[in-house]
């Protein structure tokens, strides 16, 4: 069986859900769906939070109003009678609990990130309703299965981390009937709940971890992330003129892009199908014909040449300098350093050091006054804002000797604040100004991507 996880643009209107439903009817009824919330609901719904914390009432239920309309304009899609007015019943019933709590919380001008969850959580609570009953009104038979039962959390608020063997068994218990059933599983993604039954989320993106959580709980033949580009790209097409679409990842390489910046898929998402070994295919609700892009384990067959397989980038980049007051590091230095950003919750990139001084990269921001702070008291920490990271990665660059070499010669005259090249050799990683961001990255995409595909 497959799992088919639809990302918000892939269900942002009735045209949309219609793909939605096509893409669904050839593999089901084995397949199970997991959707995140309508394009952009997410964002409203935090801001509907905010608006509550500030006591800004009026506005925050003008908002609620407005999602609860384009609820049932695309639930307009339903097309039998009764799915229809169910579906409606329960679009209505979350919306007026959500203008309920943030009544409760202008009142009490309360922030708790608990009560964030809860509001933030509406947006996949009703997108997963209005597909389920999208499908089955549409000949492919589907069954809602609420995520706060299947989806087991700790709680930590915001970005709750799943109890995995909790969850695997209750996805198992609560979707299995289902499938022998000859119905479609639909779960929204993003959301679960407490052991205590309290609603948490995993963080912005999660939708796709949630895909990842059933395909492995299901034990998937493939997961299917379902977007609005045609697959992983070879760089950033907002920075480059001309991405490719990389046909075949290793789940490494994957994971390396996607923590440096690659939007396509929530780094998380690689670990449970990694675990299981579950390939992962990227692809694109709109050309669902396209091949997307395959992840797998294993290292990919490449191309010969430099075995650079796509540049991953990322700004927005703070970048720590911290020197021991020492003249050289003491052991224990480290220790005392790390031990700092483990306290503050705050984690780190890229890391390299020298003799008595180390620098690394946060894109965290919040906590870094405090950072700053408790790291003075063992050393002096100078720290430049507006940096971006560029990362090379290939399963092939630890067979090229030459490939450092060649990528920071590719970047000549480029100021590069730091260089990393990690024990397994995948990656190398370049901190520089985010204003040499763009024709670090051109240049480095022309050399070895462009250049490279036109010899091969
Ligand atoms: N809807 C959530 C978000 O916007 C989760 C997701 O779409 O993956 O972050
Ligand atoms: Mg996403």
């Amino acid at each position: 069986m497959i799992v088919l996880k639809f990302g918000g643009t892939s269900v942002k209107d009735q045209a949309a859900i219609a793909r939605l439903i096509e893409i669904v009817r050839t593999p089901a009824p084995n397949a199970a769906v997991v959707v995140s919330a309508l394009a952009g609901v997410t964002d409203r719904l935090l801001g509907i939070a905010a608006a509550a914390a500030a006591g800004e009432g009026g506005e925050a239920l003008a908002s609620i109003e407005g999602l609860r309309q384009r609820h049932h304009a695309v639930a307009g899609i339903v097309a039998d009678a009764e799915l229809h007015r169910d579906v409606s019943e329960s679009i209505d019933r979350e919306f007026a609990a959500l203008a309920e709590t943030v009544t409760a919380l202008v009142t009490l001008r309360e922030t708790a990130p608990r009560w964030v969850d809860a509001i933030a959580a509406t947006g996949e609570l009703v997108s997963s309703r209005i597909v389920a009953a999208a499908l089955t009104s549409h000949g492919v038979p589907a069954e809602w299965v609420d995520a706060r039962r299947v989806v087991v959390t700790n709680d930590e608020f915001g970005s709750a981390a799943p109890d995995m063997d909790a969850t695997f068994a209750a996805i198992a218990s609560a979707c299995r009937p289902v499938l022998a059933a000859g119905r479609v599983p639909v779960v929204g993604g993003f959301v679960g709940a407490s052991a205590r039954g309290i609603t948490t989320t995993l963080g912005r993106g999660g939708s796709d971890f949630s895909g990842a959580l059933v395909g492995a709980a299901l034990d998937a033949d493939e997961i299917q992330i379902w977007t609005d580009v045609d697959g992983m790209l070879t760089a950033d097409p907002r920075l480059i003129d001309d991405p490719r679409v990389v046909p075949h990842l290793s789940f490494a390489e994957a994971s390396e892009l996607a923590h440096f910046g690659a939007k396509v898929l929530h780094p998380a998402t690689i670990q449970p199908a990694m675990a299981r070994d579950i390939p992962v295919r990227i692809l694109n609700s709109q050309r669902p014909s396209e091949p997307g892009t395959l992840i797998t384990s294993g290292e990919v067959a490449m191309p010969p040449g430099h075995g650079v397989t796509a540049i991953a980038s990322k700004s927005g980049i703070t970048v720590l300098n911290i020197t021991s007051t020492r003249m050289v590091m003491a052991h224990g230095f480290l220790r005392r350093l790390f031990e700092v950003f483990e306290r503050h919750k705050t984690a780190v990139d890229v890391v390299t050091t020298s003799e008595a001084s180390v620098s690394v990269t946060v894109d965290d921001r919040r906590r870094l006054p405090a950072i700053v702070a408790d790291l003075s008291a063992f050393a002096e920490v100078s720290s430049d804002g507006d940096m971006a990271i560029v990362c090379a990665v290939g399963d092939a660059l630890p067979s090229n000797a030459a490939a450092a070499g060649e990528i920071l010669s590719a970047l000549h005259g480029v100021p590069l604040r730091m260089v990393s090249q990690a024990a397994s050799r995948r990656n190398v990683t370049i901190v520089l100004r985010a204003a040499d961001l763009r024709t670090a990255l051109s240049r480095l995409h022309e050399r070895f991507v462009t250049t490279e595909s036109a010899v091969s």
